[in-house]
């Protein structure tokens, strides 16, 4: 920050972006209530609201990268603050004057590689499809009915990729005519739209529909709620229309429709953990739980905080690529619901949340007890 003249257009830009908004709120605390920072550190987003309404914000506080989006503030906000676009339009002021505190400096590099090769991992674009090598899948061209947008997680990250291939062995078990787009795939660019880079998220996500448009693609098939989130809520404000299915949905509908048959036994005690974008942001709690109820031998429990209620994981919002320190992880808490309930299984149906239950089960007291599944692959084992 140089002068006074730049504090001055930071405090009109900060008032000027939340707008209204900001100055809805009343001050209630309900927000600070519900959020799950508070059950590991002091956070409130009221404070955030209260002072952006005045253009007070300290733009280089490390407390503007801390909302996870999770969803669970706007859901109880008496005068519809609209907390996290209000936060986003916050993020997107630091992102133009480039001011990241150190724990957000991350972000810097991840948006280098996205913009490079169209993933955060820094990946070369042209090995996105290497996962699916020795599996056959075709790539999509015209005649195929249905796209699976594997995504970046799926694609590159060694523990997703076995997700990747468990819903290819399904979708081949059941004979659906689909296909994969390989390196013609950009990341989706929810969670980057969530940093306040909203230029890259354009980019990737006009990338995207390019593409499918050229490719002649109608309907995608997705395994992450944060590619659903954006291609069923987001790419239709830049012209992108398409018919969007989460894995869950999907398996739901091959299930009912005796596509597949659960031909085998789970025995074993599972707990299901809702994503924040698939659930509170896209309302989808059914159908996983349905899923797994129809799996011969398996035992469905639940945790504490489900369903609209659940812990967020921590790795919304851009949160994924920031540090979150010992003692402030989410996701060690909910481990530990999961544990505490009885489970030996925790599957989820979310990238985030199976990369951070796995970092928290290496530190979690009683973590080796517990297996992390993805949706996907406990069908592929009982089919
Ligand atoms: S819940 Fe809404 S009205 Fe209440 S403090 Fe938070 S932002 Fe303000
Ligand atoms: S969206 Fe979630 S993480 Fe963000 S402030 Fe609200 S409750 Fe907290």
């Amino acid at each position: 920050m140089e002068n006074l003249s730049d504090y001055k257009e930071i405090s009109d830009m900060i008032k000027a972006s939340g707008g209204d908004a900001f100055k809805r709120c009343f001050q209630c605390g309900l927000c600070d209530i519900v959020c799950p920072w508070n059950k590991v550190r002091s956070f409130s987003m009221r404070k955030i609201v209260r002072e952006a309404a005045f253009g007070f914000t300290d733009i280089e506080s490390e407390e503007l990268w801390l909302c996870t989006t999770c969803g669970k503030c706007p859901t109880h906000c008496p005068r519809d603050v609209q907390q996290i676009e209000s936060g986003i339009a916050l993020r997107k002021i630091a992102t133009e004057y480039d001011i990241l505190p150190a724990s957000a400096a991350p972000i810097r590099g991840i948006s280098g590689s996205l913009t490079g090769e169209g993933n955060p991992f820094n990946e070369e674009r042209k090995k996105r499809a290497d996962w699916a090598k020795e599996l056959g899948v075709k790539e999509f061209d015209e005649e195929t009915e249905l796209l699976y947008f594997t995504g970046c997680y799926f694609s590159y990250d060694p523990r997703l990729k076995k997700a990747a291939i468990a819903t290819v062995k399904i979708l081949k078990k059941a004979e659906v005519n689909f296909g994969i787009l390989g390196q013609k795939e950009s990341c989706c660019g929810e969670s980057i739209r969530k940093t306040g880079n909203e230029q890259l998220f354009k980019k990737l996500a006009y990338q995207n529909i390019n593409t499918f448009v050229e490719n002649g693609v109608k309907k995608i098939l997705v395994s992450s709620p944060h590619c659903y989130h954006t291609f069923k809520n987001e790419y239709p404000e830049l012209m992108g229309n398409f018919e969007v299915i989460h894995i869950s949905e999907y398996l739901w509908k091959l299930l009912d429709g005796k596509k597949l048959k659960l031909q085998k036994e789970y025995n074993k005690k599972v707990t299901y953990h809702d994503p924040c974008y698939l659930g509170r942001h896209n309302g989808i709690y059914s159908q996983p739980r349905q899923i797994l109820k129809q799996i011969h031998g398996l035992e469905l429990i639940e945790m504490e905080e489900t369903m609209e209620n659940s812990l967020c994981c921590g790795g919304g919002g851009g949160r994924i690529w920031m540090e979150t320190p010992k003692g402030e992880r989410f996701s060690d808490i909910r481990l530990q619901q999961a544990i505490n309930a009885g489970a030996e299984v925790l599957v989820t149906a979310c990238p985030y949340c199976i990369a951070n239950f796995e970092d928290s089960k290496l530190t979690v007291k009683g973590g080796e007890q517990i297996e992390i599944k993805e949706l996907a692959e406990i069908i592929e084992r009982v089919i």
